[in-house]
């Protein structure tokens, strides 16, 4: 054996440690946060992923279906853990997702503006129904209290959209919920700044009727974004026609300084009038609602960018290809629905992070190239179909040059094609 040539090897792959010591402590230290904020002027996101417009479904969009739980806390007086209580619960989530499923024309239309008539979301409770007896918990109506104690119980349970009911203290149903609009903003508090952060809603009832559907529906309205269309106690949509998150659809093109609608609740329709009208985010009692396509973009935009994203379904897909046709940065957090292809020309470099759908891949067509720089892309649930690079497969090709798809990984970029590491 020729030991100095074993030790020349063995010098070579220290330096190569050492080396690659160096590179992992540089890269560390260049890793990049994705940033879903209002603080994000990247052109990619402003002009497109952050837009309501672009995430408007079609008649042929996958229905996305959304993990709830339902959570009653029992007491003296309420419901109680019984088959009619059940069948109750039941019917209210099939009248709930009525309202989804159906929506009506709008008593108040802008002109040119088509009606969607299914949102394309629904709420599944499958056998999510949870009863906690013997608390004093059955009369309160905080969600932070609430949440609390059923993570105690089983922190699994924090992987749903939670609905909590108690009777609050009061027989009037009322809700809260946390808007995902306020958690990107930095909203400190109950609710975490964060794509984890939990969204829940809380209705109070003896015992569920269809007012409390309607309301529940309402309030899963704020839970994916939607703000009021009317300008009562709290929280209503823009009326600055300049800024991109105003609805125009809704509002008009002019809208007045005050441009809501200034009816009350059980107000009276007048079709063709802003005062009283139909619309899921107003306050009026109907038999179906409307949401505008506007509206109906936001929700789903929620559902790719904002923390409601994680109580999606893993199975949902769309298997329409998402083509990268020009160069585009994505330094931010997106879960996406749908195979994406990198065309010829194309450069998409990812230093945000990329949730992929269970059966969705990411193809790099020949003269394409994803870097990874310093990005994540991961599933969105257990598995994903990785990273498909299209090489030259005849003579022909390679005879033009050497214009395989490119794919290279960056400063700490990962591509995991296995585990879920959360959403
Ligand atoms: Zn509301």
């Amino acid at each position: 054996m020729n030991t100095g040539k074993t030790k020349y090897i063995v010098f070579l792959l220290y330096v190569f440690a050492f080396q690659q010591t160096l590179l992992w402590a540089q890269v560390k230290t260049k890793k990049a946060a994705p940033d879903n904020s209002n603080a994000n002027t990247n052109p990619d996101y402003t002009g497109y992923y952050k837009k309501i417009e672009s995430y408007i479904p079609d008649e042929y969009s996958p229905v996305k279906h959304i993990r709830v739980a339902v959570n009653i806390f029992t007491g003296p007086g309420t419901m109680q853990n019984t088959d009619s209580t059940r069948a109750a619960i039941k019917q209210m989530m099939l009248w709930l997702n009525g309202f989804y499923a159906n929506v009506d024309s709008a008593t108040y239309g802008i002109a040119g503006v088509p009606w969607i008539k299914d949102t394309k979301i629904r709420f599944d409770l499958d056998d999510r129904l949870y009863f906690y007896e013997g608390t004093k918990l059955y009369n309160t109506s905080s969600i932070s209290v609430l949440e609390k104690h059923i993570a105690g119980v089983d922190p699994e349970r924090l992987n749903n959209l939670n609905i909590y009911i108690t009777d609050g203290g009061t027989a009037q149903p009322h809700a809260i919920s946390p808007y995902p609009n306020f958690i990107l903003q930095g909203h400190t508090g109950t609710h975490p700044s964060s794509l984890e952060g939990n969204v829940a809603v809380y209705i109070s009832t003896l015992f569920p009727n269809y007012v409390n559907s309607q309301t529940l529906a309402h309030e899963l309205g704020h839970a994916l974004d939607l703000l009021h269309t009317y300008n009562r106690a709290c929280c209503p949509e823009t009326c600055n026609a300049s800024d991109p998150e105003y609805l125009y659809d809704v509002f008009g093109p002019n809208p007045p300084a005050d441009c809501y609608e200034q009816g009350r609740f059980g107000c009276t329709i007048t079709p063709g009038e802003n005062t009283c009208t139909n619309n899921m985010m107003g306050g009026n009692n109907m038999l179906y609602y409307y949401f505008s396509p506007m509206q109906i973009g936001k929700l789903h935009r929620a559902l790719a960018i904002k923390s409601p994203r994680k109580y999606v379904k893993d199975d949902v897909f769309d298997n329409r290809e998402y083509r990268i046709k020009k160069d585009e940065t994505w330094n931010f957090d997106i879960r996406c629905y749908s195979p994406i292809v990198v065309e010829a020309g194309a450069t998409l470099t990812v230093t945000g992070r990329i949730l992929m759908p269970e059966q969705g891949e990411i193809i790099i067509k020949r003269g394409g190239r994803l870097i990874v720089d310093g990005g994540t892309i991961t599933g969105a649930g257990k598995k994903w179909e990785g990273v498909k690079i299209k090489t030259s497969t005849t003579a022909l090709e390679r005879l033009f040059g050497n214009n395989d798809g490119l794919l290279e990984i960056k400063n700490d970029g990962v591509i995991d094609e296995t585990t879920n590491k959360g959403h």
